[in-house]
């Protein structure tokens, strides 16, 4: 079995049939033993020691001060409950919290690969979530308020005659390695650091397959027409809302139409030029805690 990709694979036991108990949940809240992850308009609390490599901040319910937010329970740790706090409706988070410690609020894109892999994927189960809460307050059904139950895996409707359920929710996103024989397709969006080039990429639309995604993206960045579609692997990408499947695809043609709007350079790498290659300005890779990354490296690998 492959190694899991980064933030994925955490040793996380998410106890979805007991987390509809909602007394349970609420004990878990107030127990001593629990932690809880703190984000802020989109950012991780994150311990600074100095010298240190950054690490999350799980803090006990008595760092927490008052928490009049609603917490997610993520799931237990070696039985330990680990739950989600979104302190963005606070100007000052840190006034909100009884937590002294030395930490800050963190983009995870920024940290994450330097977290150990069980941190960075609570910490990205985390984001993706109170994403999702604070975009699903108002029931898509009828405008009315939702509020969040089973430990904040639904939110459900507070108008008695609508009642309906929202969970949360992933955007399925494919982004795919594309070879021809001992060479690779690359490209680059404009708002990328200087020489990044990167897999393929897009969300899957409804109605559509996964295969059927990857060739139609390949097609419409590049104009390339792609075969043998395989799966690899895949990664929680909450940057904001995706999963991201990752495939390797045989291309059957070769000549590159560029779609402007999605790219602004695609071209092919062979594997002898990529091997052992340091990043500079004119090519670098994918940054290293990304799936693109995985896709370049195991193909590289043969
Ligand atoms: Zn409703």
């Amino acid at each position: 079995m492959k190694e899991a990709n980064f933030y994925a694979g955490g040793a996380l036991d998410r106890a979805a049939p007991r987390r509809k108990d909602g007394a349970w949940v609420a004990s878990l809240v107030e127990h001593s033993e629990s932690r809880f992850v703190v984000l802020w308009r989109g950012r991780s609390l994150v311990l600074t020691g100095e010298d240190a490599s950054p690490r999350a901040a799980f803090l006990a319910r008595a760092e927490m001060g008052a928490v009049d937010c609603e917490p997610v329970l993520l799931g237990l740790v070696e039985k330990r409950a680990v739950f989600a706090v979104d302190l963005s409706r606070h100007e000052e988070p840190f006034s909100a919290l009884a937590f002294d410690g030395r930490a800050e609020f963190t983009d995870l894109r920024r940290v994450g690969p330097l977290l150990p892999r069980a941190e960075g994927s609570l910490l990205a189960y985390a984001r993706g979530i109170a994403y999702w809460h604070e975009r699903h307050r108002f029931c898509g059904v009828c405008g009315a308020p939702t509020r969040s139950e089973e430990g904040g895996h639904v939110r459900r409707c507070t108008n008695a005659a609508c009642d309906a359920s929202h969970f949360p929710r992933t955007d399925p996103a494919v982004i795919m390695l594309v070879h021809d024989g001992d060479r690779c397709l690359l490209g680059r969006k404009p708002e990328w650091p200087a020489g990044m080039h990167s897999t393929l990429a897009g969300f899957v639309e409804p109605g559509e397959s996964l295969e059927e995604a990857v060739a139609r993206e390949v097609f419409e960045e590049t104009g390339i027409v792609v075969a043998d579609v395989t799966y690899h692997s895949s990664q929680p990408w909450p940057f904001p809302a995706s999963l991201m499947l990752g495939f390797h695809a045989r291309a059957c043609s070769t000549a590159i139409t560029l779609d402007p709007e999605e790219l602004e350079h695609a071209a092919w790498y062979e594997r002898c030029d990529l091997v052992g290659r340091e990043d500079d300005d004119t090519l670098r890779l994918p940054r290293r805690d990304s799936i693109a990354r995985r896709l370049v490296e195991d193909w590289l690998r043969g």
